[in-house]
């Protein structure tokens, strides 16, 4: 089969690209002092990024049913415009806060500095966010999290994280949910973990489904919690 032409854009080519530079500097900065902040009031803050339904909200809402016992959980939720994910989250009788992007496809460190601050009044000592539903420029801005999880569902496809190696290779844990569907789908989730680890050897890969809640203790443990 003939190759297709490519045509990769130069670092120079890309419009607004030394503006979009200051910007990430300023965000990492910004990062760098919510993990202080975050060190100081002993909180852990793990931060969940994925496509739009891949599950981020569901496996969150797993968790918090797991932890909530043992943690003082607060969550918080961006997305473009809804608040659905917050108040999906706030029915488990934990503190849970949405923030509401508008254009903008990925949340960033003076965002969740707001936000948190609020949880950390509330006395949290585990804090999860649920980033805008979007595989790409979340990887790139750092919130100050202490562990970056990503999640990607047997329903995206086989080719999800061959596309998408970037975002796993930012993270610490990848999840591969709805397990349930792979057979429907056709999808063997035992391929996707080894793509996860072609992308990122380093990265651990959890395979769940929400659904019968399989997985979900590993996951517990592969966040160290
Ligand atoms: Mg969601
Ligand atoms: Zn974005």
């Amino acid at each position: 089969m003939p190759k297709p032409l490519v045509i990769t854009a130069d670092d120079d080519e890309v419009l607004d690209i030394e503006l979009e530079e200051d910007f990430l500097k300023a965000n990492e900065k910004m990062a760098a002092l919510n993990r202080k902040t975050f060190d100081r009031a002993g909180v852990k803050v793990i931060d969940f990024m994925g496509s739009i339904g891949s599950g981020k909200t569901s496996i969150i809402e797993k968790l918090v049913e797991a932890l909530k016992e043992r943690y003082r959980i607060g969550v918080i939720a961006g997305d473009t415009a809804t608040a659905i994910d917050a108040e999906r989250i706030g029915r488990h009788g934990v503190p849970s806060i949405q923030i509401n992007t508008g254009r903008e496809c990925h949340l960033d460190a003076p965002l969740v500095r707001k936000a948190s601050k609020k949880l950390l009044r509330e006395g949290v000592n585990l804090i999860f966010i649920e980033n805008v539903g979007n595989l790409i420029c979340p990887a790139e801005f750092l919130l100050g999290s202490h562990e970056r999880v990503v999640v990607v569902s047997v329903t995206e496809g086989e080719y999800m994280i061959k596309k998408k190696g970037d975002i796993f290779r930012a993270a610490e844990v990848a999840v591969i949910n709805k397990k349930d569907m792979s057979v429907p789908m056709g999808i063997d989730p035992e391929m996707l973990v080894k793509d996860a680890m072609d992308a990122n050897p380093k990265i651990k890969v959890v395979v769940t489904s929400t659904r019968t809640g399989e997985g979900i203790t590993d996951l517990v443990k592969a966040l160290g919690l």
